[in-house]
């Protein structure tokens, strides 16, 4: 419905006297008063009320009430004013006048229309004003007209009563807040203290206790609890509670956060309802059953963040009836004044306990990491990060630049400097790309990937990158491996073949000399050798690495072993001398006889095989202690047996690896020599399932040693009596 034209201009002249009236230089009461009177007539309500906050010199603001003279009897309903106050325009024309408040009964409860608005003006409210009426008064057109075409005015004229000083003599200052309550000074103090408490507090659980501990002394509860509310698993996560006997304050505190259904008592109906529930006698009120079995008062108030309750605040008391309106009020007042303090600290606590996570998913990740500004910068790195570029302790450095400490600190072991230098100035040169590269390191082998990612703020601003370093030189190796199997088992097979292919289909087209026949025979013979060895070398590194060789150990003589490998080995030694330095008196060994002649036959032919223009080799073998071996060698007994070579030797690099299986030196001289590359990585494995160790040394051009030890068995019982039997 409008407003029709003829009410439009007696709208605006009533405004237009209305708004000269509010200006006049009158106590603020009398402008007020004279207002409604004007109004009460073409407006045709039955009584006014205008509440306004007058925000005075001392802290807080003061509440003032005027009244139209001739008003209702029925007193106003506060809660209707508190709505407006929140919740803007409220309109009804059906609202339910009735004193029994009051308590008295003689008025008759009737019904009649209300208006209310809030005087919301220059982001800030000033006041509610409300109007009654009969029913069926058209309140609601012209009077809402009305009184929005007023509320600039009577903002103003509010908002210069409040500079006044001092508040006119008559009305008593209350303080409350804007939403309507009103506090006993105590109530106030008490407020206020806790208002300046929780502004400074961020830490949620040092907020909800002080809060908890306040609540009760304030309303003297015996008992209290906080629970905060999960919506979208309709249940209350219990945080803390003080004051029940020992044993269910135990059980409560001592599982951690428990969650309830929040269905259940009237934490759970404050929590959906979003309003306070106050039972103040569970013996003779029914319908809620009590939280706490010993509790007889219990009141349960929601914290809102907006609409939507957060929190819940639990009281008990044992005795009935022990919350009045003077709780009531005040735990109203002091659930809106937590919101906000209680809001930040869940955000802060939410932003914690992410940061928290993240920082522990960042610390653990085996990928090394590192946030990195738009300059190269280090902002925060992980252990890995470190621990992947094998500089443990050098970030230290402070601040360290990727750009260019990274570069410096790796230089002796990076393989291709530029690249990495390529790779920065590709992230530097492209912000926003994702961008990634290998590495290659030396001493030890390494290959690194890099990925390098851009990070952005909340803003979508790119503020740096993310650098994940992970370590690919196992799957570098695995690709290597099969690479060098590859091509060792097709050079290893095709020689040996084609000689044998070519010998046997010359014999069988042509005739030859007996001496020549037994010269291709002896080739064919030779290289079938060879292929029998590799296809037995092959066997022998699968079966140890799926760990089914077994030893079948004896307590041995090892100068019988010397003896058979000497006689073996004697056609081969053409171009070399052998020289046996085997001390005399050397104890018998617990080991598997075939496979340390293995051991010692793989060591004598590679020192044959890698002395091509001969030379001596020395088999030597000796009982030894501590002092002659290595740092990291395990204490005790030892047989030391050493192979040493005059040949080609074996350069720094090369020497750690020749250890690995399909590892071959690479170059003109052991090419031509051939190999599988499996026969030192067999030999180490053979020495190990003895409980030796292995190692070499070697000088290139200058010949190589070879060295391994057997345990001396501790002479017990057990050993006598194998002696006894092998011997
Ligand atoms: P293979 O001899 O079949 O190539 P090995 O595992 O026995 O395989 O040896 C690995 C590599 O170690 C050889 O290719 C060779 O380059 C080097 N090597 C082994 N023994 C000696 C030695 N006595 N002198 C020089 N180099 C050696």
């Amino acid at each position: 419905m409008s407003v029709q034209p003829e009410q439009a201009t007696e709208a605006l002249m009533l405004l237009a006297e209305a708004t000269r009236l509010l200006y006049e230089d009158q106590p603020l009461q009398q402008r007020v008063h004279r207002v409604f009177e004007l109004l009460r007539g073409p407006v045709s309500f039955r009584d006014a009320r205008l509440t306004c906050w007058l925000q005075s010199a001392q802290p807080g603001t003061a509440r003032q009430q005027y009244y139209s003279a001739r008003g209702w009897p029925y007193p106003w309903d506060e809660a209707l004013t508190r709505r407006v106050a929140l919740n803007g325009v409220f309109e009804s024309r059906t609202i339910v006048l009735s004193n029994e408040a009051a308590g008295d009964g003689d008025l008759p409860v009737m019904q009649a229309a209300y208006l209310g608005t809030p005087i919301f003006w220059g982001g800030r409210l000033w006041g509610v004003i409300e109007l009654r009426a009969p029913t069926g008064t058209n309140l609601v057109n012209l009077g809402r007209e009305m009184l929005t075409g007023l509320l600039p005015q009577l903002a103003i004229a509010i908002a210069r009563e409040g500079r006044r000083e001092p508040v006119p003599a008559g009305l008593v200052p209350v303080s409350e807040t804007p939403t309507g309550l009103t506090l006993e000074p105590q109530r106030r103090q008490q407020l206020s203290e806790l208002d300046t408490n929780l502004e400074q507090m961020l830490d949620l659980h040092e907020l909800l206790s002080l809060l908890l501990r306040r609540t009760i002394e304030a309303t003297g509860a015996d008992a209290g609890a906080i629970v905060l509310v999960d919506h979208q698993r309709r249940q209350l996560i219990l945080q803390l509670a003080e004051g029940y006997p020992t044993s269910l304050q135990q059980g409560l505190t001592n599982q951690g956060r428990q969650r309830f259904n929040w269905e259940a008592g009237s934490a759970g109906q404050a929590a959906h309802t979003g309003q306070v529930v106050l039972v103040r006698d569970h013996t003779t009120q029914t319908g809620l059953q009590p939280t706490w079995a010993g509790a007889r008062t219990e009141l349960a108030a929601p914290v809102l963040l907006g609409d939507r309750p957060a929190a819940i605040i639990l009281l008990h008391s044992t005795r009935a009836n022990a919350f009045g309106e003077d709780e009531l009020s005040f735990m109203r007042a002091l659930c809106r004044r937590v919101a906000n303090p209680l809001n930040r600290a869940i955000h802060y606590q939410e932003a914690l306990e992410s940061a928290n996570y993240l920082g522990q998913v960042f610390a653990s990740l085996p990928t090394g990491l590192a946030l990195i500004d738009a300059s190269g910068k280090v902002l925060r790195a992980n252990p890995a990060w470190s621990e992947i570029w094998g500089f443990r302790g050098a970030l230290t450095r402070s601040p360290f630049h990727v750009s260019f400490d990274l570069v410096e600190l790796l230089l002796p072991r990076l393989q291709d400097p530029m690249r990495l230098t390529e790779f920065f100035t590709r992230c530097q040169r492209n912000p926003a790309e994702l961008q990634t590269t290998r590495v290659r390191l030396v001493n030890p082998n390494q290959n690194l990937q890099i990925l390098s990612v851009p990070t952005s703020d909340s803003q979508h601003r790119i503020t740096g990158r993310l650098w994940a370093v992970t370590d690919v030189t196992r799957e570098g190796e695995a690709d290597r491996l099969k690479h060098e199997f590859v091509s060792m088992v097709s050079h290893e097979l095709r020689t040996p073949l084609t000689s044998i292919l070519g010998y046997t289909e010359l014999l069988l087209n042509r005739e030859f000399t007996a001496p020549d026949r037994m010269q291709f025979m002896q080739t064919v013979f030779d290289e079938a050798s060879r292929l029998s060895q590799l296809v037995e070398d092959l066997l022998s590194i699968s079966r140890i690495e799926a760990g089914k060789v077994q030893l079948n150990r004896w307590l041995t003589s090892l100068h019988s072993i010397v003896a058979e490998l000497t006689t073996q080995l004697n056609t081969q030694l053409a171009r070399h001398r052998m020289l046996l330095d085997v001390a005399h008196n050397l104890p018998p060994v617990y080991i598997d006889r075939d496979k340390v002649k293995q051991i010692i036959f793989n060591l004598l032919t590679n020192a044959i095989k890698y002395s091509p223009n001969g030379g001596q080799i020395v088999l030597a073998i000796k009982e030894t202690d501590e002092a002659d071996l290595p740092l990291d060698h395990p204490p005790g007994r030892w047989i030391r047996i050493a192979i040493s070579d005059k040949g080609l030797g074996i350069a720094p690099e090369d020497l750690p690896r020749i250890w690995e299986r399909f590892y071959r030196v690479d170059n003109t001289n052991t090419r031509r020599i051939g190999g599988t590359g499996l026969g030192l990585s067999i030999t180490r494995a053979l020495v190990e399932l003895h409980g030796g160790r292995i190692w070499a040394e070697s000088e290139l051009g200058t010949g190589s040693t070879f060295t391994f030890t057997l345990p001396i068995p501790g002479v017990n019982v057990g050993f006598r009596q194998r002696l006894a039997d092998s011997v």
